[in-house]
C-alpha cells in the first residue's frame, strides 16, 4: 500500500486518451455506454478506487473546508451535452476526494468507525451492474435466497438459535421502526389496519429504553404514530446501564394509569458509551409483562461473532427481536443492517400489503416477498455484499480483526487508567474508550462546579486540537453530564501504531493546552 502511495491526486489519468473523447453512442446514440466502453471506464474506476485506497492516509481525515464552501467548485446547472468520462473522473480526483470526511482512513475513530472492504466493495459494483430491484421474489428470485442464506449464515455467527428469521434493512432506524411496528401489531392493537388515533379501544401505547438508548428508538415511536412521549426513559446505573427494578417499576405506574406497556427495547452497546443493558433481566420482565423484546446491538452486536465474547449478549436469545449492523462493525458497506426475530409472522402482518400489480400469479406455492416485511418496497440486493466479506475473510479472519479491535481499546484503556493527566469515563466492554483530559492537579475536586466546567472547556479545546492535527478524528458525548472524548477503534485500515499515535496525539494536544493555559488567555 504504501509504496503505491502518491500526495498529489491531480495528475490526469493516464487513460485520459480514450476516455477523454467522447464515443458515437454519447454523440449522438439512444443506448447505454457500450460494453467496450464500460470495460475501460472500469479499469479505469477501478484503478481511481485502488489510488485512493492507497492514499488515503495522507489527506487530513477531516476536510479543512468552510460551510458552503463547496457547491461553488462545481457546475451550477446541468450540462447540455455529453462529457466524457475522464472529466468525471478527474473531477473526482480534484474535487470530491479532498472535501470528504476519510471514512476509510486509519485515523477514523469518530462515531463508530466502520469499513467499506475491499470485499464489500467490488460486490457494491456487481451489485449496481445486475441493477436488480430484489422487491419480490421473482423481481431477483437470487436476491431472496441468497438473503435467506446470508440472514442465516449470521445468525450462526452470532451464537442465535434457529428460530430466529430474518431480513437485511438500510439501517438500524428501519430495523428498529420494523421492529416496533411489530410489537404495536402483536399488542393486539391491529394498528396496521385501524390505525391508532382516535381509538377508545386502544389506551395510549408505551415502550421503555434506557436513558441511553439510541435516538432512532425514539424517531420509531414518532414515526409509529405512538408519539415521542410513549418512549419511557428507564434510569441507569453506575455503568450506564439500564437499571431492571426501575423497568420494572415504571411499567407497573403505567398499568396502574391505564396506560399500555407494548415493549422493551435493550440496548447492547449503546452509541454514547457502548454500555451494556442487562438483556437477561430484561427478557424476564418482558416474559412476565407480556411485551416485545427488542435488542439493539447496532453497533455492539458483531462482537458476538467471537464465542469468548458472547458473556454480555446472555439472554439476547430470549429477545423477539435483534438488530446488528455489519455497515457499522462487520466491514460491510453502508448500507446493511441485519435484523432478526422470532416472530417474522408479526412483522409481516404490521408491514405486508400486496396490491394487484405485485401479486405473483405463477407460482402454486407461496414465495419469500421481502418488502410485506418493510414499510419500503423496491429493495437492494445487499446479500451479495455480505456473501463477499464473509466468504473473503472467513468467520475466523472476522473473529481475529473484533479481537485485535477490543484489544488495542483494553491497552488504549489501560494506558488511559495509568495516566495521571487522564481518566476513563466508562467501563470499555467493546472497542470504544471514552475518556478525558483531568490534570493531576484537579484529582478529587472533579466534582467541584468551577472545576466541572474547566474540564469541560478543557476537552472541549483538547478534542477540537486533536482533529485539527488531521491525523486522527475524534467524536464526543456527555456522560453523566461530562465532555467525554470517544476513541472508537474499529475500521479495518487501523493499526495498533495508529492507536497509539492518537493517544500520543491526545497526551501532546493536552499537555500544549495546559502549558499554554498557564501563561494567561493568549493563543489558538
Ligand atoms: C448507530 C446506532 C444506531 C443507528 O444506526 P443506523 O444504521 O445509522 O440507523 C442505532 N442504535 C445504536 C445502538 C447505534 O449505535
Amino acid at each position: 500500500m504504501s509504496d503505491d502511495r502518491r500526495a498529489e491526486p491531480l495528475e490526469p489519468l493516464e487513460t485520459a486518451g480514450s476516455l477523454g473523447a467522447l464515443d458515437a453512442e454519447q454523440r449522438g446514440g439512444t443506448g447505454d455506454m457500450s460494453p467496450a466502453r464500460f470495460r475501460e471506464a472500469g479499469h479505469a474506476t477501478v484503478d481511481a478506487m485502488a489510488d485512493y485506497l492507497a492514499r488515503v492516509r495522507d489527506f487530513p481525515v477531516m476536510p479543512p473546508v468552510e460551510p458552503g464552501s463547496l457547491r461553488a467548485l462545481f457546475a451550477p446547472a446541468p450540462p447540455e451535452d455529453p462529457e466524457p468520462i475522464a472529466a468525471m473522473l478527474d473531477d473526482v480526483a480534484r474535487l470530491v476526494e479532498p472535501n470528504t470526511t476519510h471514512w476509510q482512513h486509519p485515523g477514523f475513530m469518530a462515531y463508530f468507525a466502520t469499513t467499506a472492504s475491499g470485499p464489500g466493495v467490488l460486490a457494491e459494483m456487481l451489485v449496481a451492474a445486475l441493477g436488480a430491484n430484489a422487491m419480490l421474489w421473482r423481481t431477483s428470485p437470487v436476491a431472496t435466497e441468497l438473503e435467506e442464506v446470508v440472514v442465516d449464515w449470521l445468525r450462526v455467527a452470532l451464537g442465535l438459535p434457529e428460530a430466529f428469521g430474518g431480513l437485511l434493512t438500510d439501517t438500524a432506524s428501519t430495523s428498529s421502526l420494523i421492529a416496533l411496528g411489530a410489537a404495536r401489531e402483536a399488542a393486539g392493537t391491529r394498528a396496521a389496519a385501524k390505525g391508532i388515533a382516535g381509538r377508545a379501544d386502544v389506551p395510549r401505547l408505551r415502550v421503555y429504553a434506557s436513558a441511553e438508548a439510541h435516538s432512532s428508538i425514539e424517531k420509531a415511536c414518532m414515526t409509529l404514530g405512538l408519539g415521542r412521549e410513549s418512549l419511557v426513559r428507564i434510569a441507569t446505573d453506575d455503568v450506564l446501564a439500564m437499571d431492571p427494578d426501575a423497568l420494572s417499576e415504571a411499567i407497573s405506574i403505567d398499568r396502574v394509569a391505564g396506560l399500555r406497556p407494548i415493549a422493551v427495547v435493550a440496548t447492547l452497546g449503546t452509541t454514547s458509551s457502548t454500555a451494556i443493558d442487562p438483556v437477561g433481566a430484561a427478557a424476564d420482565i418482558a416474559a412476565r409483562e407480556g411485551l416485545w423484546l427488542h435488542v439493539d446491538a447496532a453497533y455492539g452486536g458483531a462482537a458476538a461473532v467471537v464465542p469468548e465474547r458472547r458473556g454480555p449478549f446472555t439472554g439476547w436469545e430470549r429477545a423477539d427481536s435483534i438488530v446488528v449492523n455489519p455497515h457499522k462493525w462487520l466491514f460491510t458497506p453502508l448500507d446493511a443492517s441485519l435484523l432478526l426475530s422470532r416472530r417474522m409472522h408479526v412483522l409481516r402482518d404490521a408491514f405486508s400489503l400486496v396490491p394487484e400489480y405485485l401479486r405473483t400469479l405463477d407460482r402454486a406455492t407461496p414465495v419469500l416477498d421481502y418488502n410485506e416485511y418493510t414499510p419500503v418496497l423496491g429493495r437492494r440486493f445487499r446479500a451479495l455484499k455480505l456473501w463477499f466479506v464473509v466468504r473473503y475473510f472467513g468467520l475466523a479472519g472476522i473473529r481475529r480483526r473484533i479481537d485485535a479491535h477490543c484489544a488495542w481499546a483494553a491497552e488504549l484503556a489501560s494506558w488511559v487508567e495509568a495516566d495521571p493527566d487522564f481518566e476513563l469515563l466508562a467501563p470499555v466492554p467493546f472497542s470504544t474508550v471514552c475518556l478525558r483530559a483531568r490534570p493531576c492537579a484537579l484529582a478529587g475536586r472533579e466534582d467541584a462546579p468551577e472545576v466541572r466546567a474547566d474540564l469541560d472547556d478543557l476537552n472541549e479545546r483538547l478534542i477540537e486540537a486533536v482533529n485539527a492535527t488531521g491525523e486522527v478524528f475524534l467524536s464526543h458525548t456527555r456522560l453523566r453530564d461530562r465532555f467525554t472524548i470517544r476513541v472508537a477503534i474499529g475500521s479495518l485500515h487501523t493499526t495498533r501504531d495508529d492507536v497509539v499515535r492518537a493517544w500520543e496525539i491526545l497526551r501532546t494536544e493536552a499537555a500544549r493546552l495546559a502549558a499554554d493555559g498557564t501563561q494567561g488567555p493568549a493563543g489558538t
